[in-house]
């Protein structure tokens, strides 16, 4: 594990366990690795805490018998996984033991918890400044009964909260609670409370709910995707021209297609990857292609064009991003793009990997007016669609 963190600012990790068996949720596979809304959600749990801009590392404890096809990835963060224990308080210790001495501050959640939102966070966090300990709850506002079918009493709720997580901890305070600790402790809290540790009640939230039977994978299905509003997205548009010049060939979606003329570039001029290539770019709001691959530089002289794309789908899906659509039109009057339209096509899907019924190539003229109705060069427009689950 690298040390990035500097000070005066506390190195923030996020320990998130996920080693148990979630047999309850039903279904076979461990709940935690079974997907909602388009992704595990042991995916959507890490992907919280990657994107908050406060969380440095995240430790991931996985059972010893988990498939690592199932373990999700971070974008921002440094994520280690750690095989865990038997037991919760031992799946902890483990985490813990792999972070001594490489963070300030942590973090540990329930991975069954998708639905963490970044406030939650930062009240954990900014808690931690005068507490030892601290951890999200909600007021129990509901009458509480005792009972067996009849009620046979009730319960003061005066005083009474419902505990979630982040519940997040100075590092070093936690680790010997532990270390200390012998039993099955419900949560961190308990161990903190037992070695004499103040735990500060922070805002906890209703959409930070605990997947635990079958039926909350639809409520946290519609919490990922509607309630918090983390589907993301967007639309991106390209544009781009190139001049005729010497040649006996021009590059179009990657595919050489014999002409009178070439078309003039830096690199080899493909003003049908480039279109496309900016319009991802500007879904992502990352500049253009010139921003990446300057022109100044010598070494992209003659490059072939598929190297900015592949950049681009490659920074596209490191942030979670799926491409969805693309639609490109080239407009010019000669070469004739028809023959070709469906080579073009089937190039354009493989270097965005995508299927071909997702890409669309289409041509125009204008009707011989300006500069492409003059045959002096090449101009492309597209628009891309990315989503974010
Ligand atoms: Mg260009």
């Amino acid at each position: 594990m690298t040390d990035a963190c500097a000070p005066p600012r506390p190195c923030i990790a996020a320990l998130i366990v996920a080693a148990g068996r979630g047999v309850r949720a039903g279904g076979g596979l461990a709940k935690q690795w079974r997907p909602v809304a388009g992704k595990s959600v042991a995916q959507w749990t890490v992907d919280a805490f990657d994107r908050h801009p406060a969380i440095d590392r995240i430790v991931l404890v996985v059972a010893a018998d988990s498939d690592p096809a199932h373990w999700p990835h971070a974008s921002r963060c440094d994520l280690q996984i750690v095989i865990g224990a038997d037991t919760r308080g031992g799946s902890v210790m483990a985490g813990l033991d792999a972070l001594e001495h490489h963070a300030d501050l942590v973090l540990i959640h329930d991975v069954a918890r998708p639905g963490i939102a970044a406030p939650v966070i930062d009240a954990v966090i900014a808690a931690l400044a005068h507490h030892q300990g601290a951890a999200p709850a909600l007021a129990v506002t509901d009458a509480l009964w005792r009972g067996d079918g009849t009620v046979a009493g009730t319960v003061a709720r005066d005083g009474l909260w419902r505990a979630q997580t982040p519940q997040g901890f100075h590092l070093s305070a936690i680790l010997a609670a532990h270390r200390a600790h012998s039993g099955a402790p419900a949560d961190d809290v308990e161990v903190a409370r037992a070695a004499g540790l103040s735990v500060a009640i922070v805002p906890g939230d209703e959409a930070n709910l605990k997947i635990t039977g079958p039926g909350d994978f639809a409520r946290a299905a519609h919490i990922l995707t509607t309630e918090t509003g983390k589907m993301d997205i967007r639309t991106g548009n390209g544009f781009d021209v190139h001049a005729f010049g010497p040649g006996d060939h021009v590059m179009l979606c990657g595919v050489a297609i014999p002409h009178a003329r070439g078309l003039l570039g830096h690199s080899d001029a493909d003003v049908g990857l480039h279109t496309v290539t900016d319009a991802i770019y500007g879904a992502l709001a990352e500049g253009d292609i010139g921003t990446h691959f300057p022109p100044s530089d010598p070494q992209w002289k003659g490059a072939e064009s598929h190297i900015f794309l592949t950049h681009a789908v490659d920074m596209a899906r490191d942030r979670g991003f799926i491409i969805t659509h693309a639609d490109l039109t080239l407009i010019c009057e000669r070469p004739k793009i028809g023959p070709h339209a469906t080579a073009l096509r089937a190039r354009l899907a493989a270097l965005l990997r995508i299927g071909v019924d997702r890409v669309s190539v289409k041509a125009t003229t204008t009707e011989r007016l300006g500069f492409t109705g003059r045959e002096e060069g090449i101009a492309a427009m597209a628009t891309v669609t990315l989503v974010r689950p």
